[in-house]
């Protein structure tokens, strides 16, 4: 397991830097995007983007310290509205440091298809399993649809919520917006094989477990190499 970062001005920027990128990526929509980070030597803390403030404009003091669990200040900076689904996954995965949300263009076609991504090609197995699978639809930033992001993101390291978008964990920040450009991108082959007239082949439950095993059998920290 990993272990918190601190809450620094360099946590908040890194933040912040995520964002930028996400925007420079064309994984984000406007502000729609967030991003939170566990924080503190308890690990029962986190920073999380500010509701309603586009990236370019975000400074450090912007982002939002709350608990992991309970709710947020009743003053202050007003987290994401997309809190509570942070705040479920980084309470129900203590092994995971990191939450990223966004609509990418792609992933949200497939979400809005109200389907999951089955297992097209062996990357699927980056979000560990044989699948990403699929929320069903609940409004956003209700604490129904972060019960059911955290249920269905109990043994996947991401997911696709009905007619929204696409939600991500990280043992770090960079493992979690690493996650979410592989998603967009796996989103984007699902959609160009179901486009055509030949239907993708699945690979078999026991050839992603295969795969599955040679990904942990990379060092920790260390990124999946593009095989
Ligand atoms: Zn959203």
């Amino acid at each position: 397991m990993t272990s918190s970062a601190p809450d620094t001005r360099a946590t908040r920027q890194a933040i912040i830097d995520a964002c930028l990128w996400m925007n420079r990526r064309g994984i984000n929509q406007g502000t729609s995007g967030n991003v939170s980070v566990r924080v503190g030597t308890r690990g029962d803390r986190m920073l999380i983007t500010p509701t309603a403030v586009p990236y370019d404009m975000m400074t450090p003091e912007m982002l939002v310290e709350m608990p992991v669990t309970g709710e947020p200040a009743a003053t202050g900076p007003r987290p994401s509205s997309e809190w509570r689904f942070h705040q479920a996954l980084l309470a129900a995965r203590p092994d995971m440091q990191a939450v990223v949300h966004a609509h990418s263009p792609h992933a949200t076609a497939v979400a809005c298809q109200r389907r999951p991504i089955e297992a097209i090609h062996y990357m699927v197995a980056v979000f560990g399993g044989a699948d990403v699978p699929l929320t069903g639809y609940h409004l956003f930033g209700s604490e129904a649809l972060a019960r059911d992001v955290a249920a269905t993101m109990a043994h996947r390291h991401g997911c696709l919520m009905a007619s929204h978008g696409a939600v991500v964990v990280g043992e770090t920040l960079d493992k979690a917006l690493w996650r979410i450009e592989e998603l967009e991108a796996l989103a984007k082959m699902d959609l160009l094989c179901r486009a055509g007239p030949v239907p993708p082949v699945l690979l078999s439950d026991a050839e992603i477990a295969q795969v599955v095993q040679s990904f942990a059998a990379y060092r920790p920290g260390v990124a999946i190499p593009e095989g």
